[in-house]
C-alpha cells in the first residue's frame, strides 16, 4: 500500500463518517496528499512512523494550519507561525497530518460539549458524548479516521475520552513530553500524549514525541528508552496496588466488575494485587479545580483582542476593546474558570484557597510516593461510569467535574497513566482500565497494559 492510498483512505473515511462524529475542525487535505506523493517517491523510508496518517488536537500549534482551541476567540487564527515541538518531531518521522481535532474550548470540559463548534459525538453511539477534552482525538481514532492522534491531558483529557471511545490513551509523566506550542491551560498539569488503537502503537508514538526540549523549561532531561522493547507480555511477579477509593461508592457496578475481571487476568498471568488507600484523593477534584482555574486565569490573560484572534467591533476605547473581545470570544465554561481562578488568586483569598490547595496537592503526591515504595503499578477504572448521554450533565458543572475524580489525582502527582479498553457496558459502551506508574516509568505501564490487552 502506498502512502497516498493510506492518506486517501483516511479522507474517504472522514467523508463517510465525520458528518455524524464531528471529530475534525480543520482538514489539511491538499497538503497531506501532496506530502503523501512526495513520501511515495522518497528513497529513504526507514522512519519509525513513516507515512502514518495522524490527527492533532486543536490546542497544539501547527505552522500554517488553523489552530482554534475550539474557541470563537481563535476562529480566525489561520496561520500559526510555528509548530509545537511534538509536531516537529512527528514531521521528522514523516507522519502525515490529516487535520485538527475538536475539543472542549481551551481544553476545559469532559464531554466535548464545550466546543464552540459542533461538538464531537461518540462513534459507538452518537447519542453519547465521546468524553473530553480530547474528544475529537479519541473519536477520530475509534472511528478509523486516523491511525493515531495527539491529545492533551490536564485532569484526564486523554484518558477519559480514550475510555469512553474504547481506545488507548496515555498521559505521560509531567515533563516527559515538551509543552512548547501547546496552548497552555494549567501549565503545572498539562501534558501531551498519544491516542491509538492498541498499546504497541501508543508506545511507538511516545518514543517519537518524548524527550528533552530546551524550549520548555519544565521539560525533563531524561533518556528515552525503547518503550516497544518493554512489551514482552511478561507480568509475572508484577505488584499491583488497587486503591479502595477507586472502587468505592459512585463507581458503577458494571465498571467495578470489568476492573475486577481485569485483575483476574493479571492474577492468571502471575501478577499479584492488594488493596491500598489514597486517603487524600477525596480532595483531588476540589484541589484540581482551584489550581487549574488559577493557572488558567493567568494563562488566558494573553487573549485580549490585541495579539491573537478575533477583536470585538463594539468598542471605542481600549478597555472596552479588552472587555468586549473577552466577553464575546470566550464561552461560559471558560469564563467560569477565569472568574474562579482570578478570585482564588486575589489578595486576601490567596492563602485560604490557592496556597491551601498547593499543600493538598503535596499530600496527594505523597500518597502515590508511599504506594510506589511497595508496588509497581496502581490499577483502577479510568472513569466512574461509561460515556453519558449528550446533554445529560451539561447544566450541572459539579456532576461533570466529578467525572474526573479518578484521573485528576494522577495529574496532581505528575505520574504517568494509561487508559485501555477492558470491556463493554450493558448499553454497549466501552469501559476503560487505568494503569498508573512511577515517575518516568512508562515502560512498566506499557508492559502491564500490553500483557492484558
Ligand atoms: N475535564 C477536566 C477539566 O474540565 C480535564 C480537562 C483536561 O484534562 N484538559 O478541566
Amino acid at each position: 500500500i502506498s502512502v497516498q492510498d493510506l492518506v486517501e483512505a483516511s479522507y474517504n473515511r472522514i467523508k463517510e463518517v465525520d458528518g455524524q462524529v464531528n471529530a475534525f475542525l480543520t482538514l489539511n487535505e491538499e497538503e497531506a496528499i501532496a506530502k503523501a506523493k512526495e513520501l511515495d517517491e522518497a528513497s529513504e523510508k526507514s522512519q519509525r512512523l513513516f507515512g502514518m496518517p495522524s490527527g492533532i488536537k486543536d490546542n497544539i500549534m501547527t505552522k500554517g494550519l488553523r489552530t482554534t482551541c475550539a474557541s470563537q476567540f481563535l476562529d480566525n487564527f489561520n496561520e500559526p507561525l510555528y509548530n509545537a515541538t511534538v509536531v516537529e518531531k512527528l514531521n521528522k518521522e514523516n507522519t502525515v497530518t490529516i487535520g485538527k481535532l475538536n475539543m472542549d474550548e481551551f481544553a476545559m470540559g469532559s464531554s466535548n460539549e464545550n466546543s464552540s463548534y459542533t461538538p464531537t459525538r461518540n462513534p459507538w453511539n452518537t447519542d453519547y458524548v465521546p468524553g473530553g477534552s480530547s474528544g475529537g482525538s479519541a473519536a477520530a481514532v475509534a472511528a478509523g479516521e486516523v491511525l493515531f492522534s495527539l491529545g492533551s491531558d490536564t485532569g484526564g483529557s486523554i484518558r477519559q475520552p480514550a475510555a469512553f471511545c474504547g481506545v488507548v490513551g496515555l498521559k505521560p509523566t509531567y515533563g516527559l513530553v515538551s509543552r512548547f506550542g501547546l496552548v497552555a491551560f494549567a501549565s503545572s498539569l498539562d501534558q501531551i500524549g498519544p491516542i491509538t488503537r492498541n498499546v504497541e502503537d501508543n508506545a511507538r508514538v511516545l518514543e517519537v514525541i518524548a524527550g528533552h526540549d530546551e524550549m520548555d523549561s519544565t521539560s525533563a532531561a531524561v533518556d528515552i528508552p525503547s518503550y516497544t522493547e518493554s512489551l514482552t507480555g511478561d507480568v509475572n511477579g508484577l505488584k499491583i496496588a488497587v486503591p479502595k477509593e477507586y472502587l468505592a461508592e459512585g463507581v458503577a457496578p458494571e465498571v467495578k466488575e470489568a476492573v475486577q475481571n481485569a485483575l483476574k487476568v493479571y492474577e492468571s498471568l502471575g501478577a499479584t494485587w492488594e488493596e491500598v488507600s489514597l486517603p487524600h484523593s477525596k480532595y483531588a477534584v476540589a484541589t484540581y479545580y482551584l489550581l487549574s482555574s488559577s493557572e488558567a486565569s493567568a494563562n488566558l490573560a494573553r487573549f485580549d483582542g490585541v495579539r491573537y484572534g478575533v477583536r470585538s467591533e463594539n468598542a471605542d476605547n481600549m478597555i472596552d476593546m479588552f472587555k468586549n473581545s473577552r466577553s464575546e470570544g470566550f464561552g461560559d465554561e471558560v469564563k467560569r474558570r477565569i472568574m474562579l481562578g482570578t478570585f482564588a488568586l486575589s489578595s486576601g483569598y490567596y492563602e485560604a484557597y490557592y496556597k491551601k490547595a498547593q499543600k493538598v496537592r503535596t499530600l496527594i503526591k505523597n500518597d502515590f510516593d508511599k504506594i510506589f515504595e511497595d508496588y509497581d503499578v496502581v490499577i483502577g477504572p479510568t472513569t466512574p461510569t461509561p460515556a453519558f448521554k449528550v446533554g445529560e450533565n451539561i447544566d450541572d458543572p459539579l456532576t461533570m467535574y466529578a467525572n474526573d475524580i479518578l484521573t485528576i489525582p494522577v495529574n496532581l502527582a505528575g505520574v504517568p497513566g494509561i487508559s485501555l479498553p477492558c470491556g463493554f457496558s450493558e448499553k454497549g459502551l466501552p469501559i476503560g482500565l487505568q494503569i498508573i506508574g512511577k515517575y518516568f516509568d512508562e515502560s512498566t505501564v506499557y508492559r502491564a497494559a500490553h500483557a492484558y490487552e
